[in-house]
């Protein structure tokens, strides 16, 4: 399959959709997704429930909720916010699972297309700059979808220790704004029970 026929795929429309766009890093989540799907099928059993540790909150993360089924409302989920390209799934009983980390010289720096990212970002970049900064996006994403995944990836099994399980608890109403909010998030200042929001602003 090429990466034209990849991207008409179903189940990369399915990303795109949900993402909004194409771009470098749905594609590097896609890839871990197959990563991720090649081992689940070879070491789980059907009925284990599988959760996603993912250490990114960027365009990837979308493509791991849509292909593996593990989304953030769904509480199997979970964020760690350390800024690397590294997924770990697990089942939720045994904790068995595997750890799907971007190699450190799997992508080559594509200094032009860095350059005209900052311009557009800066807002400098004139309307020539963008187009071709649009065709160095969809080139690096085309690049990378043609990449086996197991040259992106380093792939090791691991032993998980569970994240808490997401609780659905009763709401009482914040003492400032009066908003319902899950019981155990609001935090009792001077006698009163204050949610996050307002202690933020206060
Ligand atoms: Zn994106
Ligand atoms: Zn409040």
């Amino acid at each position: 399959m090429t990466a034209g026929d990849v991207f008409a795929s179903e189940a990369f429309q399915k990303c795109a959709d949900f993402h909004g766009h194409i771009c470098p890093g749905l594609v590097i989540g896609f890839q871990a997704s197959k990563c991720a799907l090649e081992w689940l099928q070879a070491n789980r059993a059907e009925d284990e429930e599988i959760i996603a540790i993912v250490e990114t909150d960027a365009c990837c993360a979308d493509a791991i909720q849509v292909l593996t089924g593990c989304t953030f409302g769904k509480g199997n989920f979970f964020y760690k916010d350390y800024g690397k390209n590294v997924f770990t799934f697990a089942s939720r009983e045994s904790g068995k699972g595997v750890r799907i980390a971007m190699k450190p010289d799997a992508l080559d720096l594509d200094k032009r297309h860095q350059e005209l990212m900052d311009k557009l970002r800066a807002g400098t970049a004139s309307e020539a700059e963008r187009r071709e900064f649009e065709k160095c996006h969809l080139q690096r994403s085309n690049d990378i979808m043609n990449l086996d995944p197991h040259k992106l990836f380093d792939v090791k099994s691991v032993k998980v220790s569970m994240p808490s399980m997401a609780r659905v608890e009763p709401s009482q109403p914040c003492f400032r704004c009066g908003e319902p909010t899950m019981g155990t998030k609001l935090k009792q200042i001077d006698g009163d029970l204050i949610c996050g929001g307002c202690l933020e602003n206060f």
